[in-house]
């Protein structure tokens, strides 16, 4: 009789939680996604300074943005670094193998000797589909307001040792006084990582 009742309260409850779609036990479409987030850089090496800012703060700070904005989808998140440490390249590849990780998405700011440029680029492995940084550049530019500079093809160690689909993303100039000053802004650097987010989104949505 009690288990009658039990399994009679269970079928309501899937049942109202297939016909509302109300159900609070119900997993996010991204729930069980691993997703590889590695800020650039760190520790001993700083990546590009300019204009007083510092390549790998930045990163980090956007790359803490998105893990907690992506935590909120219902994927599971790793960052190859939270702290400003050192971290070879090969052990932020290895961390995503290690981890049976879907996507990697490496973080970065640019330098470049002509000070007026400023944008942003997604680069995915040449030979390999563009579709997650083409996703996530045409959503960061929409939420940044930024300039739009591409997707654009490279042979990067952390996009090219990866097996599974990797992309970086170079979210601005320090070598732009305005951009480099932007990126420092708190409520920019949301903008940033909200962008990268609804691009990885994008892209995880579409394969489901
Ligand atoms: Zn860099």
């Amino acid at each position: 009789m009690h288990h009658r009742i039990v399994v009679s309260i269970l079928i309501l409850f899937l049942s109202c939680c297939f016909v509302a779609n109300i159900c609070v036990a119900a997993p996010s479409p991204l729930t069980g996604k691993i997703i590889v987030i590695d800020p650039g850089h760190g520790g001993n090496d700083n990546g590009a300074v300019a204009n007083g800012v510092r390549e790998a703060n930045v990163n980090l700070a956007v790359g803490l943005k998105i893990r907690d904005k992506l935590l909120a989808t219902g994927a599971t998140v790793i960052l190859t670094r939270s702290r400003d440490v050192s971290l070879e390249l090969k052990a932020r590849v290895d961390l995503a193998k290690a981890t049976d990780a879907d996507i990697f998405v490496s973080i970065h700011a640019n330098s470049f000797p002509n000070q007026e440029t400023s944008g942003v680029i997604s680069f995915y492995q040449s030979g390999r589909p563009n579709n997650l940084a083409a996703s996530i550049q045409e959503a960061l530019v929409k939420e940044s307001g930024a300039i739009d500079k591409g997707v654009r093809t490279e042979n990067f160690y952390v996009m090219r040792e990866n097996d599974i689909t990797a992309a970086l993303i170079e979210i601005g100039f320090l070598t732009n006084a305005p951009e480099a000053l932007r990126l420092t802004n708190d409520v920019y650097q949301s903008k940033v990582a909200e962008g990268i987010t609804r691009g990885i989104n994008n892209y995880l949505q579409s394969r489901l």
